[in-house]
């Protein structure tokens, strides 16, 4: 399925319109963090991630798993808990620091070499390190490569003109056989400005199908009060997952 839907079923095709054009710069989105305007943040961690955990783990132990765009994800420290190895990176360093201390987890920072202005919060365990810095200043030859990811409040924040060279990225990140779980939004782009970006499948196909076959897990009805002062009648969250084979 693709375009607009309610929690009924579909209901029409949507171009993203406006929102192609959109961009949030960084300086807006410390400014949200400032102002604890951070709505997006599940104090309880997200119950998609909580259901399909098996199937970003497909069984293995000891994972390294990628947070991008991580804000002060709880579910970063459910992963630790299991004992795999979290990274993450984040522009606001106000973010980072709540996420250690409201999890009550001591760190220690350290710049990354190589990457000015970068530095790394690291949990004292060693199994939580945090890039606060912006995702597209990391590489591989600086955070290593991942077996799994966890996607949510990232493709969709991401500025709709920066997509593909977010998902070039992402790419790039994954160990081969790794798992990746991406959260999208599904709503009417004319009504609402985002983020969260509203991103169709067939976008999502085309930004990471080349290299995989991309499963839809589950479609929620998430539609709330504030997606009503939004100006929207429906909002929907699509989980998929795809497991990425390596480049031929
Ligand atoms: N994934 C988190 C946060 C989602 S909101 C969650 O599920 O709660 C998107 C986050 O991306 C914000 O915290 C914002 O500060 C951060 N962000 C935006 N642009 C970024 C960039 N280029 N690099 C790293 N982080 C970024």
């Amino acid at each position: 399925m693709d375009g607009a839907a309610d929690g009924a079923g579909v209901v029409g095709s949507v171009d993203a319109g406006a929102q192609k054009e959109r961009v949030v710069t960084e300086e807006e989105w410390l400014q949200k963090w400032e102002a604890g305007k951070t709505g997006f943040h599940k104090e309880q961690g997200h119950p998609l991630l909580q259901k399909y955990l098996d199937i970003l783990l497909n069984g293995r132990r000891g994972l390294r798993i990628f947070f991008p765009l991580c804000g002060k994800a709880v579910e970063m420290k459910w992963l630790a808990d299991m004992g795999h190895r979290v990274v993450g990176v984040e522009i606001s360093e106000k973010a980072l620091k709540e996420f250690f201390t409201q999890n009550g987890l001591p760190y220690r920072e350290e710049p990354v070499p190589g990457t000015v202005g970068a530095k790394v919060l690291q949990s004292v365990s060693g199994n939580i390190s945090l890039y606060c810095c912006s995702i597209y200043d990391l590489s591989s030859a600086i955070v290593g490569k991942f077996d799994g990811v966890w996607d949510r409040g990232a493709l969709v924040a991401v500025n709709p003109c920066d997509r593909q060279c977010y998902a070039s990225l992402m790419i790039s990140l994954m160990e081969k056989s790794s798992s990746y779980l991406l959260v999208t939004v599904l709503y009417d782009p004319n009504k609402h400005k985002g983020p969260p970006f509203y991103v169709p499948e067939s976008e999502v196909k085309s930004l990471f199908g080349n290299q995989c076959e991309i499963k839809c897990l589950q479609k929620a009805n998430e539609f709330t009060d504030a997606h009503r002062e939004w100006g929207l009648d429906y909002f929907l969250e699509v989980l998929s997952v795809w497991s990425y084979a390596g480049l031929p």
